[in-house]
């Protein structure tokens, strides 16, 4: 059989699973989100009011805004490199990078200065990106993809990524009898897909302190695929400069407890129902990508939540801004979009954000001590 032969995904996956045995939770994600053929990213337009999820961006511009402005002070504080990479990681529609550069050009030469680079897997995403981005082409003497991180080109680095790395593969170790065993995805006797354990131990080195002493049934996650991508981050600000910021959902302590969830038009699904047409993630262990950075040979690695950055940055002082002689309806939409990225119980504490630079930099973003 070929690819061009499954009506969707979910055939496709029963087809190898039959033949080959049950699946990772981690190639089970892959498929569902990169498949060339039916994955997520690859078919849909996931991301919006009217999709399966909303991000920060696209709550509203001050996020994209407040981010362009931290991106030309640590340009400065680097002594104006030209050129350096600008680089996003996961960019979705385009919003983000087009509010940032929107306020980062009034920093005379940053736009100029910038050689602009996109990690974008999805070749539909690349044209949502490229539809938003055109306006800034020439000024930015091009638009660049790519898919991978390590082809990034070899000068001073800011890059910036929210809700990226949630979306690479995590895997998932379950505490049995044995010892923690892999979780993965095989077949039910109706042909369904089903969570089963598989025959792999997780190696000892990889489960956090405590481990031993975790109930049977327990699980631990980890996701080697975002530690790889901060190790190599790390990597380049060593050795060309820059600074970085990855602005996800997630713990700050690593621990147990099963966070893979699915997204359909907005609320939360069941991961295996639909393989490719619902979004997977899962929440994001920042103090294994603060150690993944370290390992790097990069110790400035620094967590705020997503509530203090931003206030730090000064959403206040732009929503104020934004909403100078404006209506009554729209000094509300102002306050509610202020509301929804830094209220405590929105996404003001979950979501959080690390920054990584070398060499060590004055930033805002995380009070004093931690600057
Ligand atoms: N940053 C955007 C979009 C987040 S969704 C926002 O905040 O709105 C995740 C993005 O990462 C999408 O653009 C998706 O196509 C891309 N993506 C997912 N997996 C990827 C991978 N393995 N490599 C590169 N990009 C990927």
């Amino acid at each position: 059989m070929t690819a061009g032969q499954f009506a969707s995904l979910k055939e496709k996956l029963a087809f190898q699973i039959d033949r080959q045995g049950p699946i990772s939770l981690s190639a089970y994600m892959h498929a569902c989100l990169n498949d060339p053929q039916f994955g997520y990213y690859t078919t849909r337009p996931a991301i919006g009011e009217t999709a399966d999820f909303i991000t920060a961006p696209e709550t509203s511009q001050m996020f994209g805004e407040l981010i362009g402005g931290w991106c030309v002070a640590a340009w400065q504080q680097l002594g104006c490199p030209d050129p350096f990479c600008l680089a996003e990681p996961g960019p979705g529609r385009g919003t983000l990078m087009a509010d940032l550069l929107r306020a980062a050009s009034r920093a005379e030469g940053f736009i100029e200065a910038a050689r602009l680079v996109l990690i974008e897997a999805s070749p539909l995403m690349r044209g949502r990106q490229k539809a938003a981005l055109e306006p800034w082409e020439d000024r930015l003497g091009g638009l660049e993809w790519t898919d991978r991180v390590s082809a990034l080109p070899a000068m001073p680095l800011i890059a910036v990524a929210n809700e990226f790395l949630d979306a690479l593969p995590l895997r998932q170790y379950i505490k049995a009898e044995a010892g923690w065993r892999e979780a993965g995805i095989g077949l039910g006797e109706d042909g369904r897909l089903i969570r089963v354990t598989l025959p792999s131990l997780a190696d000892p080195a990889i489960l956090p302190e405590g481990a031993d002493g975790e109930p049977e049934g327990a699980v631990f996650e980890h996701a080697p695929a975002r530690e790889a991508v901060i190790e190599e981050i790390a990597a380049r600000l060593l050795e060309y400069r820059g600074a970085a910021l990855f602005i996800d959902y997630g713990h700050a302590v690593s621990g147990f407890g099963d966070t893979f969830q699915a997204m359909r038009g907005h609320a939360y699904a069941d991961p295996l129902a639909g393989p490719g047409t619902q979004d997977l993630t899962s929440h994001v262990d920042f103090e294994r990508l603060a150690a993944a950075a370290r390992r790097a040979g990069l110790p400035h690695a620094a967590l705020a939540s997503q509530g203090d950055f931003l206030l730090e940055l000064g959403l206040l002082e732009r929503a104020g801004a934004l909403g100078h002689g404006k209506d009554a309806a729209m000094q509300e939409t102002l306050r509610r979009q202020v509301e929804r990225l830094a209220g405590p119980d929105q996404m003001g504490t979950l979501f959080k954000v690390l920054r990584l630079t070398n060499p060590r930099l004055e930033l805002p973003g995380y009070g004093q001590a931690a600057a």
